[in-house]
């Protein structure tokens, strides 16, 4: 049974104190912002990964419109929440000999810098490029960041194509040898969470954002709209934060904006 009351498109009061429940269950906290398990920590520390080629332009320009409203949303509910962002391409003459490898914003309490540094030109889409991007190497700049031992971390990761080295990619190696399971070893022991977003359905990028997900204690989430990445971005540090998710939901729902996919999302989070 669906929490969602088809019939009139609402989430109805028993459906709503099921949700609740289930995403009080998540992890190893409560989701009143009091924390109970050893993972503890006081604030948030969260980056997001964004895969810059081509075929991510609507995402990232999705991205860059909504800035203000995600970064000042999670100030709002988050107190001491800090974001950076990891713009990355790939390795060769279509990623970094031409544009960048990785473009990083250090972790910030200041919204407007990650909104400059997202409409910055030199953060453009380019060209596409082939099966993997240097995954491998954005996460290695996330593990670079300066996180608060004292805070909760996680690290949003949007994109459709592999790391370098994994799966049917194999062969195809990171040129700079960093491997992306090393890089979320050391993120898992920082404990910092990876939620993956994947966009399209490439099968390969699947099982690898899936595994990351379950290695770091994160969540694996499937984006079908380019229009859900905002509240997906914003109900990420949320539920990270031990916030409750919930009631974000119930805004959404009250302004019309609960579409089915988002409901998925939420359901994802709290499931
Ligand atoms: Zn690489």
């Amino acid at each position: 049974m669906t929490p969602f009351d088809s019939a009139q498109g609402r989430l109805s009061k028993t459906a709503r104190e099921s949700f609740l429940a289930r995403a009080r269950a998540f992890g190893d906290r409560r989701w009143d912002g009091v924390v109970l398990g050893s993972r503890g920590g006081i604030g948030l520390d969260a980056a997001f990964l964004l895969d810059t080629t081509g075929s991510m332009s609507v995402h990232l320009n999705e991205v860059r419109l909504r800035t203000t409203e995600i970064a000042d949303e999670i100030a709002r509910e988050v107190p001491r929440s800090r974001l950076g962002v990891v713009c990355y391409k790939d390795h060769g003459d279509q990623g970094e000999n031409a544009h960048y490898l990785t473009l990083v914003q250090p972790l910030t309490e200041r919204g407007d810098d990650v909104r400059a540094f997202l409409n910055a030109r030199q953060v453009a889409p380019g060209k596409g490029g082939g099966g993997a991007e240097a995954v491998e190497c954005a996460l290695r700049a996330a593990n670079s960041l300066a996180w608060r031992a004292s805070a909760r971390k996680a690290i949003v990761l949007v994109g459709d194509k592999p790391p370098h080295g994994a799966g049917m990619d194999a062969l195809d190696g990171c040129s700079r040898g960093v491997d992306y399971r090393d890089e979320v070893e050391a993120l898992a022991k920082k404990g910092v969470r990876v939620y993956t977003v994947l966009v399209d359905s490439y099968l390969e990028t699947r099982r690898v954002f899936e595994w990351m997900a379950g290695e770091t204690g994160g969540k694996f989430l499937e984006l079908r709209s380019s229009k859900d990445l905002a509240p997906l971005l914003i109900s990420v540090c949320l539920a990270e934060a031990g916030k409750d998710v919930t009631k974000f939901a119930a805004r959404l729902e009250a302004e019309g904006l609960l579409t089915d996919s988002r409901k998925q999302i939420f359901l994802a989070l709290a499931g």
